[in-house]
């Protein structure tokens, strides 16, 4: 048996970060960005008035009051998206709307609340009193107050989300380069899986690993290629999996890497190419293999779904995540006390046992075993929040410390 970090840098170097590519910027989201994103102008490139009001000279206002108000000619009206050709001379102002540049001369911005209507129409001898003093720079948004030119704002490795798609847009690029998200195939193998809505013959069982392994495929934020089923036939997979090197970059399978005689992956691999047939010391999901078809790597799945899942959290997805270029490829992991029947037998295997979380009376985080520990035993396991990480040894006591891998951050933070 190999330890799981082993098995891990085994993979990981069989599946690197893909070559990036350029996209437009609208279309980044969920990429990862592969350069530096430098801000070549400030943003705003202009300074602009934060309030709807009159742009003003403050020593002209200086001494404004509501019982005694300064009254300024207004010179000029300009709206977001026009600048003024004017320029605010001596008791001037211009009226300004939200967003509008704001006009030289003018060094602060009166909101239209501090101010009254005091003479002559729009356009032909206005007034308007002003009722307080203002600060230079009130309401004024300076140019460059958001980033200024030559700030690098996204570094390459950054996940590219909602936010930071408003902030490339914002700053003027167009095309940004991205490492491309892997198209990840799944393909599920054994005669008795039956894929189809329809009832089940004698020693027939549905194909739950496929639309769980896409999921998860989807989840990590790859683009998921349903590869379909095949039976225990060498031939069938051998065409299927020649078939997937041409539109995945990476190929998962399930079932079939275990020492029985109708372990087609295992036999289909062997003729094929020059796999590794790893035994991962862990529990569950120790059976794994790792090889490459016609260039493009694969990932050995074992066939239990609860096996499948545990050997897709940890070896699929931190490969999934580290060919789209992700720097931290792992969950986060949280310190919690071990509730009860976290305690084993010493096997050589580190246990990712499932649980979930509850409170202890002092507030504390426990990790609580889900009911059924089974390989077999998906519907228990459905509502695992973590695994807790049981090293090799007796296990951990109720109330000692135990790591565990949040794979649902929600429900870990509502415990
Ligand atoms: P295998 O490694 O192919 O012997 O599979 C181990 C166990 O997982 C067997 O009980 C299979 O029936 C089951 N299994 C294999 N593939 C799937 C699948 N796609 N969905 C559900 N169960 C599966
Ligand atoms: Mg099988």
């Amino acid at each position: 048996m190999l330890p799981l970090a082993e098995v891990r840098a085994l993979v990981l170097e069989r599946c690197p970060a893909l070559e990036p590519e350029p996209v437009e910027a609208r279309y980044a989201r969920g990429h990862v960005l592969a350069a530096d994103i430098v801000v070549s102008a400030d943003v705003p490139a202009f300074a602009s008035s934060g309030m709807d009001g009159f742009a003003v000279r403050t020593v002209d206002v200086a001494t404004a009051a509501t019982d005694i108000p300064v009254v300024l000619d207004v010179v000029d009206s300009v709206n977001a998206g026009r600048a003024s050709t004017r320029t605010v001379g001596p008791r001037q102002a211009i009226r300004i709307m939200t967003g509008a540049p704001v006009p030289d001369g003018a060094d602060a911005i009166v909101p239209v609340e501090m101010t009254r209507h005091s003479g002559g129409e729009r356009g032909s001898g206005e007034t308007v009193a002003i009722l307080r003093p203002s600060a230079q720079g009130q309401h004024v948004r300076p140019a460059g107050d958001d980033v200024v030119a030559g700030t690098t704002v996204i570094e390459a490795g950054t996940h590219i989300d909602v936010a930071l798609l408003g902030v490339l847009v914002a700053v003027g690029c167009h095309m940004v380069s991205v490492v491309p998200r892997p198209r990840v195939g799944v393909i599920s193998t054994g005669d008795e899986l039956v894929a189809a809505p329809r009832g089940l013959d004698a020693g027939q069982i549905r194909d739950s690993n496929r639309p769980m392994l896409l999921g998860a495929v989807s989840a990590a934020g790859a683009r998921a290629i349903d590869l379909g089923w095949v039976g225990d036939d060498v031939d069938a997979l051998a065409a299927a999996l020649r078939a997937a090197a041409t539109r995945c970059d990476l190929v998962l399978t399930s079932g079939g890497v275990s020492m029985g005689e109708a372990d087609v992956v295992k036999l289909v691999l062997d003729r094929m190419t020059d796999p590794h047939w790893l035994q991962v010391a862990i529990r569950p999901a120790k059976p794994f293999a790792l090889a490459t078809v016609a260039g493009v790597p694969l990932l050995g799945l074992p066939g239990n779904p609860v096996s499948a899942l545990v050997s897709f959290e940890l070896l699929a997805r931190p490969a999934i995540r580290h060919m789209a270029g992700h720097s931290t490829l792992d969950r986060v992991v949280v310190t919690a006390l071990a509730g009860p029947d976290l305690t084993r037998r010493p096997d050589g295997k580190v246990h990712y046992v499932r649980v979930t979380f509850e409170r202890d009376a002092d507030g504390a985080l426990v990790a609580v075993p889900i009911r059924a520990q089974g390989s077999h035993q998906l519907v228990a396991t459905a509502a695992a929040v973590g695994l807790a990480v049981v090293p090799d040894g007796d296990g951990a006591p109720e109330g000692t410390p135990v790591e565990v891998i949040v794979l649902d951050t929600a429900a870990a933070l509502r415990a």
